[in-house]
């Protein structure tokens, strides 16, 4: 097979953000405003806006500048002082690690499960409780986690719980609750499903979490004063919060493409012996990206695709653990995530993906499947 001359390429991603017409009623309204960062009156209806497409009680949010700082501050504020770990999966982005790093804690990476690509409190049955700070969950590719059971584990325990929903914007609005144990944070970056460019939503229902998150990433401001208690800028501003209003203008259609995309790839691919990631058969939540398991090496598959014009991503690699600059963490055994990584891989996913570029995708995985067979 040569390579694909005469083809455009498939990109693995193509976010779609409103467009300069979208914005322009938002950005007048900065003009006239004359307030460009700083918790101005966009990024206050943003969070408000926010708070009520999830149903959430008012104020149970603030805005940051991406969920990384979020995850950050939230480890700083809420981890408990004197103990050395927080517990992540393994099986992440490598942001995850970065903030707990960031928050002056040591990643201790714990594995995941095959189906749910997720852990239950049950992972944590052998660690040493007594020197965990926190534990970060991670909903990995927007899908959902056993919020409850997370919640009722932190009140026995009193260890807190952080959810990285970071790509799990539908999964926090349909199913997060007012769970008094929890803080959750969710990514608008582009290549998320709700997007402002660049930001990070961070939820909370206990009021002095927020308050401290809010100081921790505004220099330390609280109550007005500052120097009180140490502090970084990890502010959203108003420019921001314009694309963020923006795109939540639009967030049922976009939600319904990405959905109807999904189907349609689930469709295509159904005669190949493959499985998807969100499981299709399953109640699941819409997602940016679109993964598959194979037999083959992630790859050897996406290297033949590559040469067919398809282009993939192994989104999150073969874990954080292999990571350099993670390799002397402790962690428990990850003998699951080092079995399922190696065969996953991401492919090419948008809300305008057209039919024909989705039969290219199929129809190149089939090829490698014929390749692969005869090597
Ligand atoms: C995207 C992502 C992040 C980082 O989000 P940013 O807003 O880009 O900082 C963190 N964790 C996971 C699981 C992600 O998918």
């Amino acid at each position: 097979m040569s390579a694909a001359v005469g083809y455009s390429q498939i990109p693995v991603m193509r976010p779609q953000l409103p467009t300069t017409a979208d914005l322009v009623p938002f950005l007048q309204e900065i003009d006239q405003n004359r307030y460009y960062s700083n918790h101005g009156p966009l990024y206050r209806r943003f969070a408000r806006e926010l708070d009520q497409s999830a149903n959430f009680p008012v104020s149970s949010s603030i805005l940051v500048g991406n969920a990384t700082q979020g995850l950050t501050s939230v480890l700083r504020v809420r981890g408990l002082a004197g103990r050395p770990y927080c517990a992540l999966p393994a099986w992440s982005f490598v942001a995850s690690a970065a903030a707990v790093v960031e928050a002056g804690m040591q990643p201790y990476f714990v594995d995941v499960e095959e189906d749910t690509w997720a852990y239950s409190p049950l992972a944590l049955r052998d660690m040493p409780l007594d020197k965990l700070a926190a534990v970060m969950v991670v909903a990995p590719f927007g899908q959902s986690v056993p919020l409850q059971e997370w919640d009722e584990w932190s009140s026995l325990t009193g260890i807190p719980v952080i959810i990285d929903a970071a790509a799990g914007f539908d999964f926090v609005v349909q199913e997060l609750e007012a769970y008094p144990n929890l803080t959750t944070v969710v990514s608008l970056h582009a290549t998320k499903t709700l997007s402002s460019g660049e930001g990070g939503w961070l939820i909370d229902f206990n009021k002095d979490v927020l308050r401290n998150a809010l100081a921790d990433g505004n220099f330390g401001y609280l109550d007005g004063a500052i120097g009180q208690t140490f502090g970084h800028n990890y502010k959203m501003s108003e420019y921001h919060a314009a694309v963020g209003l923006a795109s939540l203008q639009s967030w049922d259609m976009t939600r319904r493409r990405f959905a109807e995309r999904f189907n349609k790839m689930v469709e295509a691919l159904e005669p190949l012996p493959l499985s998807v990631f969100p499981n299709p058969s399953k109640p699941f939540f819409i997602s940016s990206t679109f993964h598959i398991t194979t037999e083959m090496p992630a790859d050897f598959l996406a290297s033949e695709l590559l040469k067919r014009g398809v282009l993939t991503r192994q989104w999150w690699g073969e874990g954080i653990h292999r990571l350099k600059a993670y390799a002397h963490f402790p962690r428990g055994d990850l003998s699951m995530t080092n079995k399922i990584s190696p065969y996953i891989l991401g492919l090419p996913f948008s809300v305008d993906m057209t039919d024909g570029e989705i039969e290219r995708v199929r129809d190149a995985i089939a090829e490698a499947f014929y390749v692969h067979a005869m090597t």
